[in-house]
């Protein structure tokens, strides 16, 4: 019984301390099958990756695979939800370098909608923000191929029982992050009885928490979430951008 993948997992390339190798070697230590590179996506303007660098990276992962057969890499990226239309900061050409999209909402992030921008910055808990995010997570993951909404309610306040109802139709996993989780016991309830699934992560920005996922555990255990209903525990996910679920 055990976590087999490790999906969202940070390094120098936004803001995290280790290598994408330092990431990979952790992940075959600690006996996972798979690991996912999923560094800051372009529009954050403190930590968001260059999209030059998605060539370098990608290649670093293809000699990678070699050396840790044992250990399947994917390249992603944590894309940012830019406003209540659901638009993404990844764009098509991107595409061709990445295997799989996390995707979340971030503070202080170019392109994202005015008042999606201000309402969240200043931490606006009114009803027309909620409607709003919550909008702008289920248009995100109508329109896009998103396959793990990363800490969902970070920052962004929302109907997390419409979101998680999104992520089920569509086939996006809900994360529990391992940095830390934003939503209540309730809300993780409700999430479960809306029936989508989940997957743990560890958001290691230094390799030695990748593997890491001992705070979602804690939560699903006083939560009462069933562990068949996560996706990277004793199986692997069925990505839906690996089904052709892009649109
Ligand atoms: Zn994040
Ligand atoms: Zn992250």
């Amino acid at each position: 019984m055990a976590f087999l993948g490790d999906y969202h997992t940070h390094t120098v390339y936004s803001h995290g301390k280790g290598s994408i190798e330092d990431n990979v070697l952790v992940a075959a230590r600690k006996g996972l099958k798979e690991i996912a590179i999923s560094d800051h996506g372009f529009g954050h303007m403190a930590f968001g990756v260059r999209r030059c660098e998605l060539p370098r990276m990608r290649e670093q992962l293809n000699v990678l695979k070699q050396k840790y057969p044992q250990v399947k890499t994917y390249l992603s990226v944590e894309s940012n939800i830019l406003g209540r239309k659901g638009r993404i900061d990844v764009r098509e050409s991107d595409k061709q370098w990445l295997d799989m999209v996390v995707c979340g909402y971030h503070k202080l992030v170019w392109g994202s909608e005015t008042a999606y921008f201000w309402s969240n910055n200043l931490g606006l808990a009114k009803a027309a923000t909620i409607a709003r995010n919550t909008e702008a997570y289920v248009k995100a993951i109508e329109n896009n191929a998103i396959d793990i909404l990363s800490h969902p309610g970070n920052g962004c306040k929302c109907d997390v029982r419409e979101v998680a109802r999104a992520c089920r139709h569509f086939g996006t996993y809900f994360e529990l992050n391992g940095k830390r989780i934003y939503l209540t016991d309730a809300q993780l309830a409700e999430a479960a009885e809306e029936g989508c699934e989940f997957v743990c992560d560890s958001d290691a920005h230094s390799p030695g928490r990748v593997g890491d996922f001992s705070l979602p555990l804690e939560r699903i255990r006083r939560v009462g979430i069933p562990m068949s209903a996560i996706a990277n525990y004793d199986r692997l996910p069925d990505f839906r951008s690996g089904r052709g679920g892009a649109k």
